[in-house]
């Protein structure tokens, strides 16, 4: 993917290497500045940085604000930035065309565990969308694991990652998620599923479409990136959704569709580029 030049969104917060305040997770001291120094390692930042400021910090639940990295010093938070901007740009477009107006998102980096409006979460549930705060969260080091245990490589399966979520948001604008909420509430779980798993599929088909447009206006797309998307979209069976309830996660695994299906909304959009071929609520075959 064609991404170094491309606009980075304002809308991201870091608060990596920020305790959490989140029940159960009182790291205090030790184990905490383990997994400091372990994410330090992973991004390539010398540790002891950490260290230093950890010491001066103390072990209560303070934020450490650390300052932003400079440009080139963390490709993959620029990444992450840059494909939010352009899901940004394309949304936008697509609705003032609608006469409508794109609120923006906002995309929380967060390491280890974060607290959201949501509620806890933990970053072994995967990338999730909190419809309450409007925010999407990801804890990078799911795209290492989307690498190696999912062998999903590649930048464009890590892009259709933060576009599946972004279409989760778009739902919430166009107050498909309450709807399905609320239909949801009145049938029993198991038709309450098949309505998740609409909703998933057509979270993959605004991905797809989010792909179609950015590669038409600015040229994003390059050899054998759409088969990395797909190739995610085949690996991650079902991530987490986050459920409210008594102030923490539940982590709730249900299917999001066959990988067949997931792969095929994909399509959909990629190829149409249309809202209204996204309609999984819809459509009689998935
Ligand atoms: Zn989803």
């Amino acid at each position: 993917m064609k991404w170094q030049t491309g606009r980075r969104s304002g809308n991201v917060e870091d608060r990596r290497g920020m305790r959490s305040a989140g029940i159960g997770v009182k790291t205090g001291g030790g184990l905490g500045m383990v997994v400091m120094v372990l994410l330090a390692l992973y991004f390539g930042v010398d540790p002891s940085v950490f260290l230093q400021s950890g010491l001066q910090q103390g072990p209560a639940d303070t934020g450490s604000t650390q300052a932003p990295p400079a440009p080139g010093e963390d490709p993959l938070a620029e990444f992450v930035a840059v494909v939010l901007g352009d899901t940004e740009d394309t949304w936008r477009t697509l609705f003032q065309a609608a006469g409508g107006r794109y609120e923006e998102p906002r995309l929380v980096l967060f390491s280890d565990a974060v607290q959201s409006a949501c509620g806890y979460a933990q970053a072994a549930m995967g990338p999730f969308y909190c419809p309450a705060d409007r925010k999407v969260y990801i804890d990078l080091s799911f795209y290492r694991d989307l690498r190696e245990r999912h062998d999903a490589p590649g930048d464009f399966a890590q892009a259709y990652v933060i576009a599946h979520e972004v279409g989760h948001h778009v739902q919430n604008l166009l107050g498909i998620a309450d709807q399905v909420q609320r239909r949801r509430a009145q049938v029993d779980q198991e038709a309450g599923n098949r309505l998740q798993v609409r909703m998933e599929l057509q979270a993959d088909c605004f991905a797809g479409l989010w792909a179609h447009h950015a590669d038409r206006s600015r040229g994003i797309l390059e050899q054998g990136d759409v088969e990395e998307a797909l190739n995610a979209a085949t690996a991650i069976g079902d991530d987490r959704l986050q459920r409210r309830a008594q102030g923490y996660v539940v982590p709730e695994s249900f299917t999001h569709g066959s990988s067949a299906q997931r792969v095929r909304w994909f399509e959909r959009g990629f190829d149409t580029g249309e809202v209204e071929a996204c309609d999984t609520f819809k459509a009689r075959e998935l």
